[in-house]
């Protein structure tokens, strides 16, 4: 059968929905209606976010300034999300019922950020994106009411967005005691020297607002209270963004990752977050559920790569040494590990959610540091085995004895690639078809490295 045939016969939904694939462990914490609207969110990544991404990628690589030309896709998407209440629900129930929380508790977002994952523009379609949300949820924990009402509204409505700028050029910045940055108290204001490098968003011209960690109390004898946090407005006199960072090359615009300077800095002394000596106590706060949301996502990610390596084994082109890809051992092998690590991941991570909502970030330190350390490798592995099937078929040389874990492992990859071919395939050209659709409709031409070579393969 064509992959076009696929699309004739098997709908885009998947067999079972993302509401009741919600692990048992889990089921007990998840509300009938965070499971609707989990259900609302898988079905908007997969049929309007993922085809938007290509649409996205085209406009930004065609812009004659990608870091203010935005894609106007994104407000398009906003706009959609918006119409659907799909927003704003990393903010939660618990702490945040009168600041706008849609009502989901952290396991229910982590849920609903897996999906996110799987799109490179969902979070930020519907206001869930970093480093806005944790800075979102500093505001509404930590700000006054003054304060709430300049920043947190228009980050809120998706207006404006902002940045975190903890980590300095010159120290050891996974250490918060090391930073330097100094904030001198004086009559009527704030001053700031020093710098900030690897600062989030920093390139994004809509980033009106910074989240500053600096030095109050360099001689405090307790290191943990020498540090406060400013709301630092963007356009601030003294403040010279330098140039953006590159992560391997990509320079990750129009987002990007600044070096930034602060010269005699000045800003109104009720610019500070809580009080003097805080700046610590805030930065804990903020990192745990900031990393619940990283994780989830990256499972999304590592699901979209494994099922972009199903997609490519079942690809019927291409049969090295006499027989398609799916029946070459070592990969379905792959599709077996990959199951087992995502499935495995999804565990600690949601372990680690559910004991943030028992109580808080600091009640679920271990498990936090588990999904944080965990997850990347896992998704990180799962990927290259995604990237290895699409092309460097040259390595065969993978492991495979006999035995029992070995059969186990087939009989799981196959399992998985034969319950889940059609629907991915189908999915995947339904995907390139609304992508096309949304092309035309923005008056814009196929990307054609994008959807049109996809296309072509159909
Ligand atoms: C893409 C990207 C985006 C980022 N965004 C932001 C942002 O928005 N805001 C922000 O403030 N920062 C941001 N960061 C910076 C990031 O948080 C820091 O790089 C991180 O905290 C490490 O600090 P450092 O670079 O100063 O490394 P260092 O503190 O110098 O650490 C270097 C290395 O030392 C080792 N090390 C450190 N501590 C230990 C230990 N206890 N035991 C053993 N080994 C150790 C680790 O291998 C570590 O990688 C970003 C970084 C990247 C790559």
């Amino acid at each position: 059968m064509s992959f076009a045939n696929h699309l004739e016969n098997v709908t885009i939904q998947p067999k079972i929905s993302a509401s009741q694939a919600i692990p048992p462990v889990a089921v007990p914490f998840v509300s009938e209606k965070a499971k609707k609207h989990l259900d609302l969110v898988e079905r908007w990544v997969n049929e309007e976010c993922i085809p938007a991404d290509t649409v996205y990628a085209s406009q930004l690589n065609t812009t004659t300034n990608r870091w203010t030309g935005h894609p106007s896709v994104l407000d398009h998407m906003k706009k959609r999300a918006k119409e659907l209440g799909i927003w704003n629900m990393f903010l939660p129930k618990n702490h945040f019922a009168n600041e706008g929380s849609p009502g989901f508790t952290n396991l229910e977002y982590g849920l609903m950020a897996e999906q996110l994952g799987k799109s490179r523009i969902a979070s930020e379609a519907c206001n869930c994106a970093a480093p806005d949300t944790g800075n979102m949820e500093v505001i509404a924990r930590y700000g006054t009411r003054a304060q709430k009402d300049q920043w947190l509204k228009p980050l809120l409505a998706g207006e404006i967005r902002s940045g975190f700028l903890m980590t300095e050029p010159d120290v050891a910045s996974s250490d918060g005691s090391n930073i330097q940055l100094r904030i001198e108290k004086k009559s009527d204001h704030w001053l700031l020297n020093g710098s900030k490098w690897w600062s989030s968003g920093a390139g994004d011209d809509r980033c009106k607002i910074f989240i500053v960690m600096g030095k109050t109390d360099p001689n405090n004898s307790n290191k943990f209270l020498q540090q406060s946090m400013l709301l630092v407005p963007a356009e601030t006199k003294g403040i010279t963004v330098h140039r953006m960072l590159s992560v391997y090359g990509y320079d990750d615009a129009p987002h990007g990752h600044g070096h930034i300077s602060f010269k005699d800095v000045k800003v109104p002394l009720d610019s500070i977050l809580v009080g003097e000596g805080k700046g610590n106590e805030i930065m804990q706060g903020r990192l745990g559920p900031g990393r619940i949301h990283h994780a989830m996502r990256s499972i999304g990610a590592a699901e979209v790569a494994l099922e972009w390596m199903i997609h490519r084994l079942n690809d019927e082109r291409k049969t090295p040494f006499g027989k398609p890809l799916r029946e070459h051992g070592v990969l379905i092998e792959w599709v077996a590990k990959s199951r087992m690590e995502i499935d495995a991941s999804r565990l600690v991570v949601l372990n680690a959610a559910i004991k943030i909502d028992q109580k808080d970030a600091k009640f679920a330190l271990r498990e936090i540091a588990e999904a944080k350390v965990l997850v990347p490798q896992m998704a990180l592995t799962v990927i290259d085995r995604a990237v290895q099937v699409h092309g460097a078929m040259g390595i065969r040389t993978l492991r495979i004895a006999d035995g029992p874990d070995e059969a186990h492992l087939q009989q799981l990859g196959k399992r998985e690639n034969k319950e889940r071919k059609d629907e991915i395939i189908a999915k995947f050209a339904r995907q390139t078809q609304t992508a096309e659709k949304l092309f035309k409709q923005m008056g814009l031409t196929p990307y054609l490295l994008g959807a049109e070579k996809f296309r072509s393969k159909l």
